[in-house]
């Protein structure tokens, strides 16, 4: 049944309607039904609709002359395209159609709902459907689904239509649940709220696989402070517990050269590096690195106090070979081999929000995500591939800034927050 509020058939492009009468869905089952139409526009230009295109349909209270922004449309989904035929040979063209609702229409649909965080570009599948004369229609749009829990969720740039709810009209109800998908506070997540502590931090741990306000975060004192027991995955710590059953390694030597590999490897960044979208375990990083199998010199056995060489150099000086000794290569060394992009990548918090400008409609969740993997892998020893960029950047015109969390307007940077659900680093 057609609902009576909201729309009706475009008025000028639909003379039965301006008759008084609407189309039911009885009289529409009489007519020849049809795959395809064609509009032609003012430049008689062909646009082609067919069965399940997401179309721009121009809004009934709309003039066709009346320039609009491509948001401004109503967002439709052909369902059932039928032709009905008049006396005088000429037919008219009915689309069944499944309406997106925008915000305005969710807020007079479901009063409860606070339809303010619901973008211009964002749209809310319901389950109502129309009948839509084919000369309203505009343009087939491309209009993405956004899963706000997926670790993997492809980048959606602002200013392209998206849907993260269904709309049960009649049963009055949004799915997922808001209260499921976002922060503990309840309010769900505002891709337009430009205030930087607002951005929303991301756990993609499986059990998790939530966001919450940075400001919430904050207030709850979810974050890591000095004395906090996170240190499971301290890198000195990881790398020891990692050698401890083949051979203890001089704990001097490692710090000095983790302090060579600066600022990026921080503990923070490693804590940050071993949250993982595929495990709730906390990822023990120099654990993943394998064994290698290398030769040692008469001269480095004959000292058995001295740091070994690495097994590189070892493989150099091999004249005097005298023992098999099974040596990962240190965690800092892998990780410092690998691109510093790469790395910067990973390490970053998962964020999405207003105040990350280029962080789109989902944040930089999958750009991470996939960073971390690829990380993973290298530590057991795949190869780096020669286009890694492409395996993080699989969305069209993305690039490293669209990773790396820059909040417009913040004044401090971003604090150290914790998952209040798992503890780990978000
Ligand atoms: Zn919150
Ligand atoms: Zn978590």
């Amino acid at each position: 049944m057609p609902r009576k509020s909201l729309r009706s058939s475009k008025q000028k492009a639909n003379p039965v309607d301006d008759g008084g009468s609407r189309m039911t869905e009885k009289k529409f089952l009489t007519f020849s039904p049809f795959s395809t139409f064609l509009v032609q526009d003012d430049d008689n230009v062909n646009h082609k609709f067919q069965k399940n295109n997401i179309c721009a349909i121009l809004p009934s209270d709309r003039s066709p002359e009346e320039s609009l922004e491509l948001w401004q449309y109503w967002i439709g989904q052909v369902v059932e395209i039928r032709a009905e035929e008049h006396e005088d040979g000429t037919n008219t063209v009915w689309v069944k159609v499944k309406w997106f609702y925008n915000a305005q229409d969710t807020s007079s649909a479901l009063k409860s709902f606070d339809a303010s965080v619901i973008d211009p570009w964002e749209r809310l599948e319901s389950d109502m459907h129309d009948y839509v004369e084919s000369l309203a229609f505009e343009d087939v749009v491309n209009l993405k689904t956004f899963d706000e829990r997926d670790p993997f969720q492809s980048f959606i740039p602002r200013e392209t239509f998206f849907s993260r709810y269904q709309l049960g009209y009649k049963s009055r109800q949004l799915k997922p649940k808001p209260s499921t998908t976002g922060c503990s506070c309840g309010q769900p997540y505002n891709p337009n709220d430009m205030d930087a502590s607002m951005v929303m931090h991301f756990c993609p741990r499986p059990s998790c696989r939530r966001a919450f306000h940075q400001r919430c975060l904050v207030n709850a004192k979810s974050k890591e402070s000095l004395n906090r027991t996170v240190t499971v995955i301290d890198p000195i710590k990881a790398d020891t517990k990692a050698q401890a059953s083949r051979k203890p390694r001089q704990s001097t030597s490692k710090q000095a050269s983790l302090k060579q590999v600066g600022p990026t490897l921080s503990p923070r960044s490693l804590r940050l590096l071993a949250c993982s979208p595929d495990t709730d375990e906390v990822v023990d990083l120099a654990s993943l690195i394998p064994l290698t199998i290398v030769t040692q010199t008469a001269e480095d056995a004959s000292d058995s106090s001295r740091p070994r060489k690495r097994a590189r150099t070892s493989k150099q000086s091999s004249a005097t070979q005298e023992a098999l000794l099974e040596q990962p290569r240190s965690l800092v060394d892998v990780l410092g081999d690998m691109p510093g992009d790469l790395i910067r990548i990973a390490e970053q918090p998962l964020v999405r929000g207003g105040a990350f400008v280029h962080g789109g409609i989902t944040g930089n969740i999958c750009f991470v995500s996939r960073a971390r993997q690829l990380v993973y892998s290298i530590l057991e020893g795949e190869a780096l591939p020669d286009d890694w960029e492409s395996v993080i950047f699989q969305e069209e015109g993305t690039s490293i800034d669209n990773a790396i969390v820059t909040l417009k307007g913040a004044t401090r940077s971003i604090p150290p927050v914790v998952c209040p659900n798992c503890q780990s680093a978000i």
